[in-house]
Protein backbone atom coordinates (compact mmCIF):
# COMPACT_ATOMS: atom_id res chain seq x y z
CA UNK A 1 0.00 0.00 0.00
CA UNK A 2 1.59 3.19 -0.95
CA UNK A 3 1.38 5.96 1.63
CA UNK A 4 2.85 8.62 -0.20
CA UNK A 5 1.30 11.44 -2.15
CA UNK A 6 2.13 11.91 -5.99
CA UNK A 7 2.46 15.28 -7.19
CA UNK A 8 2.34 15.30 -11.42
CA UNK A 9 4.23 18.47 -12.55
CA UNK A 10 6.04 19.39 -16.36
CA UNK A 11 9.21 17.07 -16.53
CA UNK A 12 11.12 19.79 -18.89
CA UNK A 13 9.01 23.42 -20.03
CA UNK A 14 7.83 26.82 -19.25
CA UNK A 15 6.33 25.32 -15.99
CA UNK A 16 8.75 22.87 -14.62
CA UNK A 17 10.62 25.67 -13.19
CA UNK A 18 7.79 27.20 -11.43
CA UNK A 19 6.19 24.41 -10.09
CA UNK A 20 9.32 22.86 -8.52
CA UNK A 21 10.10 26.45 -6.97
CA UNK A 22 6.66 26.57 -5.35
CA UNK A 23 7.08 22.85 -3.91
CA UNK A 24 10.31 24.04 -2.25
CA UNK A 25 8.77 27.22 -0.98
CA UNK A 26 6.12 24.82 0.62
CA UNK A 27 9.59 23.28 2.43
CA UNK A 28 9.70 20.30 0.30
CA UNK A 29 13.39 18.68 0.08
CA UNK A 30 14.19 16.14 -2.55
CA UNK A 31 16.68 14.98 -5.53
CA UNK A 32 16.20 14.87 -8.64
CA UNK A 33 18.73 12.75 -11.28
CA UNK A 34 18.61 14.02 -14.59
CA UNK A 35 16.09 12.21 -16.65
CA UNK A 36 14.42 11.00 -13.68
CA UNK A 37 10.75 10.30 -14.53
CA UNK A 38 10.34 10.66 -10.77
CA UNK A 39 11.81 11.72 -7.45
CA UNK A 40 11.58 11.29 -4.31
CA UNK A 41 10.92 13.94 -1.63
CA UNK A 42 13.29 13.24 1.73
CA UNK A 43 11.97 15.52 3.94
CA UNK A 44 7.80 14.78 3.23
CA UNK A 45 5.82 11.32 2.20
CA UNK A 46 5.54 12.78 -1.08
CA UNK A 47 7.01 12.14 -4.48
CA UNK A 48 7.48 14.17 -8.13
CA UNK A 49 6.61 12.69 -10.89
CA UNK A 50 7.65 14.46 -14.04
CA UNK A 51 5.72 13.82 -17.53
CA UNK A 52 4.52 16.00 -20.29
CA UNK A 53 1.98 18.72 -19.54
CA UNK A 54 -0.88 17.35 -21.58
CA UNK A 55 -0.35 13.99 -19.71
CA UNK A 56 -1.17 15.45 -16.36
CA UNK A 57 -5.12 15.77 -16.06
CA UNK A 58 -5.45 12.58 -17.47
CA UNK A 59 -2.79 11.10 -14.37
CA UNK A 60 -4.84 12.94 -12.08
CA UNK A 61 -7.90 11.88 -13.46
CA UNK A 62 -6.98 7.74 -13.58
CA UNK A 63 -5.52 8.80 -9.82
CA UNK A 64 -2.25 8.08 -10.51
CA UNK A 65 -1.30 11.11 -9.47
CA UNK A 66 -3.10 12.75 -6.39
CA UNK A 67 -2.49 16.30 -7.47
CA UNK A 68 -1.07 17.93 -10.39
CA UNK A 69 -0.01 21.09 -11.57
CA UNK A 70 -0.65 22.28 -15.21
CA UNK A 71 -2.01 24.56 -17.27
CA UNK A 72 -5.96 26.13 -17.69
CA UNK A 73 -5.42 25.91 -21.19
CA UNK A 74 -4.68 22.02 -20.91
CA UNK A 75 -7.26 21.36 -18.28
CA UNK A 76 -9.45 23.37 -20.23
CA UNK A 77 -8.64 21.71 -23.22
CA UNK A 78 -8.59 18.07 -21.83
CA UNK A 79 -12.18 18.56 -19.73
CA UNK A 80 -14.06 19.53 -23.24
CA UNK A 81 -12.34 16.29 -25.14
CA UNK A 82 -13.79 14.53 -22.33
CA UNK A 83 -16.75 15.94 -22.39
CA UNK A 84 -16.88 15.00 -26.67
CA UNK A 85 -16.16 11.43 -25.65
CA UNK A 86 -18.64 11.60 -22.70
CA UNK A 87 -16.55 11.06 -19.91
CA UNK A 88 -17.18 13.09 -17.02
CA UNK A 89 -13.71 14.98 -16.27
CA UNK A 90 -12.79 13.49 -12.76
CA UNK A 91 -10.58 16.50 -11.79
CA UNK A 92 -11.15 18.97 -9.54
CA UNK A 93 -9.35 22.45 -9.86
CA UNK A 94 -8.22 23.48 -6.05
CA UNK A 95 -6.61 27.14 -7.11
CA UNK A 96 -4.69 29.10 -9.63
CA UNK A 97 -1.32 29.64 -9.01
CA UNK A 98 0.59 32.70 -10.06
CA UNK A 99 2.83 31.54 -12.59
CA UNK A 100 2.27 30.69 -16.27
CA UNK A 101 0.02 33.12 -17.38
CA UNK A 102 -0.57 33.28 -20.96
CA UNK A 103 -3.16 33.46 -23.61
CA UNK A 104 -4.74 31.49 -26.09
CA UNK A 105 -4.98 34.10 -28.69
CA UNK A 106 -5.95 33.91 -33.00
CA UNK A 107 -2.78 35.47 -35.15
CA UNK A 108 -2.87 36.08 -38.67
CA UNK A 109 -0.13 36.56 -41.25
CA UNK A 110 1.15 40.13 -41.78
CA UNK A 111 -1.66 41.85 -44.84
CA UNK A 112 -4.49 39.10 -43.89
CA UNK A 113 -7.52 41.28 -43.83
CA UNK A 114 -9.08 41.19 -40.43
CA UNK A 115 -12.13 42.58 -39.65
CA UNK A 116 -13.57 40.25 -37.07
CA UNK A 117 -14.27 36.68 -36.15
CA UNK A 118 -16.43 36.45 -39.36
CA UNK A 119 -12.86 36.95 -41.25
CA UNK A 120 -12.32 33.34 -40.10
CA UNK A 121 -14.99 31.93 -42.27
CA UNK A 122 -13.79 29.46 -44.89
CA UNK A 123 -10.39 29.36 -43.46
CA UNK A 124 -7.87 27.35 -42.34
CA UNK A 125 -6.68 27.65 -38.60
CA UNK A 126 -3.91 25.46 -36.87
CA UNK A 127 -3.90 24.61 -33.49
CA UNK A 128 -3.09 22.58 -30.20
CA UNK A 129 -6.18 23.21 -28.87
CA UNK A 130 -8.94 21.93 -31.24
CA UNK A 131 -12.23 21.86 -28.47
CA UNK A 132 -11.07 24.92 -27.50
CA UNK A 133 -11.08 26.64 -30.89
CA UNK A 134 -14.15 24.92 -31.89
CA UNK A 135 -16.10 25.91 -28.87
CA UNK A 136 -15.20 29.70 -29.46
CA UNK A 137 -16.29 29.65 -33.37
CA UNK A 138 -19.51 27.99 -32.56
CA UNK A 139 -20.02 30.71 -30.09
CA UNK A 140 -19.88 33.09 -32.60
CA UNK A 141 -21.38 31.23 -35.29
CA UNK A 142 -18.29 30.93 -37.94
CA UNK A 143 -17.60 27.62 -39.65
CA UNK A 144 -13.85 27.37 -40.76
CA UNK A 145 -11.70 24.46 -40.44
CA UNK A 146 -9.44 23.16 -37.49
CA UNK A 147 -6.12 22.18 -38.25
CA UNK A 148 -4.97 19.71 -35.28
CA UNK A 149 -0.98 19.78 -34.74
CA UNK A 150 0.94 18.72 -31.97
CA UNK A 151 3.64 21.54 -32.14
CA UNK A 152 5.59 24.43 -33.97
CA UNK A 153 2.12 25.62 -34.66
CA UNK A 154 3.52 29.30 -35.56
CA UNK A 155 5.06 28.23 -38.67
CA UNK A 156 1.99 26.55 -40.48
CA UNK A 157 1.11 29.63 -42.52
CA UNK A 158 4.32 29.68 -43.93
CA UNK A 159 4.51 26.24 -44.80
CA UNK A 160 0.69 27.10 -46.06
CA UNK A 161 -0.43 24.55 -43.80
CA UNK A 162 -3.40 26.58 -42.61
CA UNK A 163 -4.65 30.32 -43.30
CA UNK A 164 -4.00 31.75 -39.42
CA UNK A 165 -2.81 30.15 -35.86
CA UNK A 166 -4.76 29.79 -32.70
CA UNK A 167 -1.78 29.01 -30.41
CA UNK A 168 -0.34 30.35 -26.60
CA UNK A 169 1.09 33.58 -26.23
CA UNK A 170 2.90 35.68 -23.82
CA UNK A 171 5.02 38.36 -24.99
CA UNK A 172 3.95 37.97 -28.58
CA UNK A 173 7.33 38.25 -29.63
CA UNK A 174 7.43 34.44 -31.46
CA UNK A 175 4.61 35.88 -33.24
CA UNK A 176 6.69 39.16 -34.65
CA UNK A 177 9.44 36.56 -35.85
CA UNK A 178 6.79 34.57 -37.68
CA UNK A 179 5.36 37.75 -39.07
CA UNK A 180 1.92 37.04 -37.15
CA UNK A 181 0.12 39.59 -35.53
CA UNK A 182 -2.65 39.20 -32.60
CA UNK A 183 -6.35 39.61 -33.40
CA UNK A 184 -8.38 37.89 -30.60
CA UNK A 185 -8.09 36.28 -27.59
CA UNK A 186 -9.84 33.34 -27.14
CA UNK A 187 -8.80 32.44 -23.44
CA UNK A 188 -6.96 33.51 -20.88
CA UNK A 189 -4.64 31.15 -18.80
CA UNK A 190 -2.35 30.51 -15.90
CA UNK A 191 -0.99 27.89 -14.29
CA UNK A 192 -3.69 25.97 -11.53
CA UNK A 193 -3.11 23.14 -9.08
CA UNK A 194 -5.63 20.05 -9.56
CA UNK A 195 -6.54 17.14 -7.56
CA UNK A 196 -8.25 13.51 -7.67
CA UNK A 197 -11.75 13.71 -7.23
CA UNK A 198 -11.39 9.92 -5.37
CA UNK A 199 -11.07 10.54 -1.46
CA UNK A 200 -8.02 10.67 -0.85
CA UNK A 201 -7.09 7.64 1.53
CA UNK A 202 -6.63 8.41 5.05
CA UNK A 203 -3.15 7.94 5.44
CA UNK A 204 -2.40 10.58 3.05
CA UNK A 205 -4.49 12.76 3.64
CA UNK A 206 -3.00 14.82 7.19
CA UNK A 207 -0.13 15.41 4.34
CA UNK A 208 -2.39 16.64 1.64
CA UNK A 209 -4.21 18.97 3.95
CA UNK A 210 -0.93 20.48 5.03
CA UNK A 211 0.64 20.69 1.79
CA UNK A 212 -2.63 21.97 0.27
CA UNK A 213 -2.34 24.85 3.00
CA UNK A 214 1.24 25.53 2.61
CA UNK A 215 0.52 26.34 -1.24
CA UNK A 216 -2.10 28.08 -0.36
CA UNK A 217 -0.16 30.52 2.30
CA UNK A 218 2.75 30.57 -1.01
CA UNK A 219 0.06 32.03 -2.98
CA UNK A 220 -0.27 34.40 -0.91
CA UNK A 221 2.29 36.30 0.12
CA UNK A 222 3.52 36.53 -3.28
CA UNK A 223 2.61 40.03 -3.36
CA UNK A 224 2.02 40.78 0.29
CA UNK A 225 3.31 43.23 1.90
CA UNK A 226 3.88 44.21 5.91
CA UNK A 227 3.81 48.19 6.16
CA UNK A 228 4.43 49.74 9.47
CA UNK A 229 3.61 53.49 9.58
CA UNK A 230 3.33 56.16 12.84
CA UNK A 231 0.55 58.06 12.12
CA UNK A 232 -2.34 60.22 14.75
CA UNK A 233 -4.81 58.37 15.63
CA UNK A 234 -7.32 61.10 14.22
CA UNK A 235 -6.46 59.39 10.95
CA UNK A 236 -6.76 56.06 11.25
CA UNK A 237 -10.26 55.72 9.30
CA UNK A 238 -8.54 57.34 6.60
CA UNK A 239 -5.12 55.15 6.67
CA UNK A 240 -7.24 52.02 6.65
CA UNK A 241 -8.98 52.87 3.33
CA UNK A 242 -5.66 53.37 2.12
CA UNK A 243 -3.80 50.59 3.03
CA UNK A 244 -4.76 48.36 -0.43
CA UNK A 245 -6.29 44.48 0.92
CA UNK A 246 -5.70 44.83 4.27
CA UNK A 247 -7.44 43.23 6.83
CA UNK A 248 -7.97 45.23 10.44
CA UNK A 249 -4.53 46.56 10.97
CA UNK A 250 -2.63 46.38 14.52
CA UNK A 251 -2.94 49.66 15.74
CA UNK A 252 -0.35 50.14 19.15
CA UNK A 253 0.16 53.02 21.02
CA UNK A 254 3.95 55.30 21.01
CA UNK A 255 5.12 55.92 24.41
CA UNK A 256 4.68 59.50 24.64
CA UNK A 257 3.65 60.72 21.39
CA UNK A 258 0.47 61.59 22.43
CA UNK A 259 -2.06 61.32 19.31
CA UNK A 260 0.23 59.25 17.33
CA UNK A 261 0.13 55.46 17.30
CA UNK A 262 2.13 52.87 15.46
CA UNK A 263 0.11 50.73 12.41
CA UNK A 264 1.09 47.32 11.21
CA UNK A 265 -1.12 45.66 8.52
CA UNK A 266 -0.51 43.04 5.88
CA UNK A 267 -1.42 44.03 2.53
CA UNK A 268 -2.85 41.73 0.23
CA UNK A 269 -1.71 43.51 -2.61
CA UNK A 270 1.74 45.43 -3.48
CA UNK A 271 2.18 48.68 -2.13
CA UNK A 272 3.20 51.43 -4.47
CA UNK A 273 4.88 54.72 -4.20
CA UNK A 274 1.77 56.40 -4.66
CA UNK A 275 -0.20 55.03 -1.86
CA UNK A 276 2.84 55.63 0.50
CA UNK A 277 2.74 59.75 -0.89
CA UNK A 278 -0.97 59.34 -0.04
CA UNK A 279 -0.28 57.91 3.08
CA UNK A 280 2.29 60.56 4.19
CA UNK A 281 -0.54 63.26 3.12
CA UNK A 282 -2.85 62.36 5.79
CA UNK A 283 0.16 62.10 8.75
CA UNK A 284 1.93 59.07 8.23
CA UNK A 285 5.47 59.08 9.38
CA UNK A 286 7.99 56.37 9.54
CA UNK A 287 6.62 54.29 6.84
CA UNK A 288 8.05 50.67 6.11
CA UNK A 289 7.30 48.53 3.64
CA UNK A 290 8.53 45.04 4.26
CA UNK A 291 8.17 41.26 2.43
CA UNK A 292 6.18 38.57 3.99
CA UNK A 293 8.40 35.79 3.82
CA UNK A 294 5.63 32.90 4.64
CA UNK A 295 1.82 33.43 5.84
CA UNK A 296 -0.15 30.42 7.52
CA UNK A 297 -3.84 31.66 7.61
P1 LIG B 1 5.44 19.30 -23.07
O1 LIG B 1 6.65 18.67 -23.62
O2 LIG B 1 5.38 19.17 -21.58
O3 LIG B 1 4.17 18.88 -23.74
P2 LIG B 1 4.81 21.91 -24.18
O4 LIG B 1 5.61 22.26 -25.36
O5 LIG B 1 3.39 21.51 -24.34
O6 LIG B 1 5.63 20.86 -23.32
P3 LIG B 1 5.46 24.49 -22.87
O7 LIG B 1 5.72 25.28 -24.07
O8 LIG B 1 6.58 24.24 -21.91
O9 LIG B 1 4.72 23.09 -23.15
O10 LIG B 1 4.26 25.19 -22.09
C1 LIG B 1 3.70 24.63 -20.95
C2 LIG B 1 2.59 25.52 -20.46
O11 LIG B 1 3.12 26.79 -20.09
C3 LIG B 1 1.51 25.84 -21.45
O12 LIG B 1 0.54 24.82 -21.57
C4 LIG B 1 0.91 27.12 -20.84
O13 LIG B 1 0.00 26.78 -19.81
C5 LIG B 1 2.13 27.79 -20.21
N1 LIG B 1 2.66 28.93 -21.01
C6 LIG B 1 2.95 30.15 -20.51
N2 LIG B 1 3.39 30.98 -21.45
C7 LIG B 1 3.41 30.33 -22.60
C8 LIG B 1 3.77 30.67 -23.93
N3 LIG B 1 4.20 31.87 -24.28
N4 LIG B 1 3.71 29.72 -24.85
C9 LIG B 1 3.32 28.49 -24.50
N5 LIG B 1 2.93 28.12 -23.26
C10 LIG B 1 2.96 29.01 -22.31
ZN1 LIG C 1 2.44 19.94 -23.92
Amino acid sequence: MNTRLKIAIQKSGRLTEHSLELLHSCGLKYSRGKDQLMCYGENMPLDLLFVRDDDIPDLVQEDVCDLGLVGLNVIEEKRLAFGARGVAPLFEQVQTLDFGRCRLGIAVPDGFAWQDPGSLAGRRIATTYPNILNRWLAERGVRAEVVVLSGAVEIAPRLGRADVICDLISTGSTLAANHLREVETVMHSQAVLIRTPVPIPPEKQEWTRRLLMRIDGVEQVKGSKYIMLHVPRSALPQVAKLLPGSEAPTVIPLEGRGDRVAVHAVCRENVFWETLEQLKAVGASSVLVLPVEKMLA
